[in-house]
């Protein structure tokens, strides 16, 4: 199992994507920009999309997804590619992308009985079974319910935070799990701590208050900086001398889950 780093900043600019990562060839970890690096034949061979919430730098890849690998997966008769979310995560889709304003409703589209897309809602805590892949849905703390995943991998686990602010309940249930890499994400500068707690982000001085929290040595990579700001803010983050083996998650990367 392998898991390559499409995206990871937390805006747009040349040379930085949104969130999103692909696990082998077929489930996609959210959908930012990131995933319009695939080729054609890449984004047909998708036929989950795990998505952390509904902010739009997470999402906006899935409707043009859709629309991209329509004909290909319709030709070949691929079921729906199955869209895994909260409900409310789900319900945000529905209303404010698929609406047939922003964008078509691509879960009744070629035609309502094989669609291009199906919505699977999925509750924190659960544990989804993707052709042998097991995946548990975390809690998260953001503005909208909001959640990360744990990957099952051979050495452990890897964990994505999803967005999110400082987060006691995620650092219990990762106190059971066995963590080989932890992706982490820590949006704002210390400068903007008061604009990163509104938001429900973390600051590298919260992050630091949260990486205490987590038992042993981890390998930990940093998400969601904004262009332009990554050396400042992992200057923050190695001023905490964590005991954790801290670096900036790159774009193109490819993180090896045995
Ligand atoms: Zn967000
Ligand atoms: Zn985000």
């Amino acid at each position: 199992m392998k898991i390559r780093v499409l995206g990871c900043s937390g805006a747009i600019a040349a040379g930085f994507k949104t969130t999103a990562f692909l696990l082998d060839d077929d489930v996609l970890i959210d959908a930012g920009t990131g995933v319009g690096d695939l080729s054609l034949e890449e984004l047909a061979r998708i036929d989950h999309i795990l998505v952390s919430h509904s902010h739009l730098d997470h999402v906006l890849s899935i409707p043009l997804l859709a629309d991209s690998v329509l004909r290909l997966r319709a030709e070949s008769r691929r079921p729906p590619i199955q869209v895994h979310g909260l409900p409310e995560t789900l319900a945000a889709l529905r209303q404010h992308v698929f609406n047939g304003i922003i964008w078509p409703d691509f879960t009744r589209l070629p035609s309502a009985e094989r669609p291009v897309l199906s919505l699977h809602p999925f509750t924190i805590g659960e544990c989804l079974e993707l052709a042998g892949r097991h995946i548990e849905v975390l809690s998260a703390a953001h503005t909208v319910p909001a959640c990360g995943f744990a990957v099952a991998g051979a050495e452990g686990h890897w964990v994505f935070t999803g967005d999110t602010g400082p987060n006691p309940a995620l650092w219990a249930r990762l106190a059971e799990l066995r963590v080989s890499q932890l992706v982490i994400e820590t949006a704002f500068g210390n400068e903007e701590q008061a604009l990163a707690d509104i938001s429900r982000h973390l600051s590298p001085a919260r992050l630091g208050e949260e990486l205490r929290q987590l038992a042993g040595v981890v390998d930990v990579r940093i998400t969601h900086i904004k262009p332009g700001e990554g050396a400042a803010v992992m200057a923050e983050i190695a001023a905490l001398l964590s005991p954790h083996r801290v670096s900036a998650l790159q774009a193109g990367q490819l993180m090896d889950l045995g």
